[in-house]
């Protein structure tokens, strides 16, 4: 292991990531669903459309199509009606004109549509109150998409206007990456349940519960294996189980150097450790390596630092098995400190902020406690306050890298 620059022993979060990302390959799976299964699913194929969107030349208006140029002095008679999905069928001549709605097929030899507010209609006649321009009021064919293009490329996670767009075009079924089967458990003779009533010593299991919608959240299958006891053998049986129909397995808690930590000797004994300790905060003893095919992602128990291990590290290594071909790290902007922020050189810090606009600058501040057990500052923050390792603090009015939540 290659030490950080400022803390010897640990590795840097950017060569940690770097190592990891290139160890979870994307895999090949895939395979075709609908297009309303498809939502969070990420594309294996280009899609391309084999018609023009619109197809036909229609009207953006109620009003009336028309032939241009037209007389301005004269009066049009109305030959016709053109509704969505019942097109006039007739000729127009030029100075005759076809009542249309907005979707309407526009008759061959109109040029334009008139909207209904700009005209003096008679019974059977219209007279123009403003003047129209040339194919004014027209969607043209393939103005949203031409015939044979590419509408959506390979590796992109569908969003639901992707989905209007490919059904837009007509396709009904799509072909994606096959999801991740991603097994998780938590570690601690502490744990119980939610729903269960607490005895002495004991702490409710939030990770599973976070994990549980972070997983889901990006798209993967999420198999719970519940609460794992602090013992060498049941952590092994577990392992070992879950690496033989899993792609990937993150475990929480139990990944240090205590007594009762025994992930790290677990799977060096049944698989490889390929990483242990990352220069972050929270989050520094992090496990990472193969058990059998499957990778494995030990994360630190303490609930901030889960989440923040997860969304720094594990979120990418796992974007980049499922194929994504675009990054959904959260996007970085400077700041104002609105006081002065605390830190010690050597890790790259995650901070709980809360950023608010005020006279059109960004100015934040922290969002409550920063020890790696306050989940609730954590829920009250909107971004994270980025300090790179050789940060010593940050003065009040100076600028600091800022993480969006949204
Ligand atoms: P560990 O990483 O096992 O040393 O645990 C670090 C801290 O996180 C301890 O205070 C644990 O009680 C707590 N912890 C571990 N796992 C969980 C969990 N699943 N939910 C909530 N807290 C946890
Ligand atoms: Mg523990």
């Amino acid at each position: 292991m290659s030490d950080c620059c400022n803390t010897p022993g640990l590795q840097s979060m950017e060569q940690a990531l770097k190592q990891i990302i290139s160890s979870c390959p994307t895999m090949s799976g895939f395979e075709n669903v609908s297009v309303k299964k498809s939502l969070h699913r990420v594309l294996y194929t280009d899609i391309q459309s084999n018609i023009n969107v619109p197809p036909f030349r229609n009207s953006s208006m109620d009003g009336y199509a028309l032939p241009y140029p037209y007389d301005t002095k004269k009066s049009l008679r109305i030959t016709g009606t053109s509704w969505a999905g019942h097109p006039f069928q007739g000729s127009v001549a030029k100075d005759e004109c076809v009542r249309i709605f907005t979707g309407a097929q526009l008759p061959n030899d109109c040029d334009c549509v008139v909207m209904q507010e700009n005209v003096r209609a008679q019974e059977d006649t219209i007279q123009l109150t403003t003047p129209v321009c040339k194919y004014e009021n027209i969607r043209n064919i393939g103005d949203d998409i031409q015939l044979d293009t590419i509408i959506l490329h390979k590796g992109r996670t569908l969003t639901p206007v992707d989905l209007g767009l490919i059904a837009s075009c007509g396709i009904a079924d799509v072909t994606v990456y096959r999801k991740l089967n991603i097994a998780f458990f938590s570690t601690g003779d502490e744990l119980v349940p939610i729903g269960s009533t607490l005895g002495t010593g004991q702490i409710y299991d939030s990770n599973r519960y976070t994990l549980h919608a972070l997983i889901e959240e990006l798209g993967a299958q999420a198999i719970d294996l519940g609460v794992i006891p602090d013992q060498a053998d049941a952590i092994e049986e577990a392992l070992l189980a879950a690496s033989k129909n899993n792609d990937v397995i993150i475990t929480t808690g139990g990944v240090s150097v205590g007594e009762a930590d025994y992930i790290v000797d677990v799977l060096a004994k049944i698989g490889q450790v390929d990483l242990w300790k990352i220069a972050i905060k929270p989050g520094k003893p992090l496990a990472f390596g193969l058990i059998n095919n499957c990778r494995f992602f030990g994360l630190p128990g303490n609930p901030v630092s889960t989440l923040v291990t997860f969304q720094q590290i594990v979120r990418p290594a796992l974007e980049n098995m499922m194929g994504l071909n675009r990054s959904s790290a959260l996007v970085e902007v400077q700041a104002t400190a609105l006081s002065a922020i605390q830190k010690i050189a050597g890790r790259k810090e995650f901070q709980r902020g809360i950023v608010k606009t005020i006279n059109k600058q960004l100015i934040v501040e922290p969002s409550g406690g920063q020890g790696s057990h306050i989940l609730s500052s954590l829920s009250k923050a909107n971004c994270y306050l980025v300090l790179e390792p050789d940060c010593t603090g940050i003065k009040e009015g100076e600028q600091v890298t800022i993480q969006l939540f949204s």
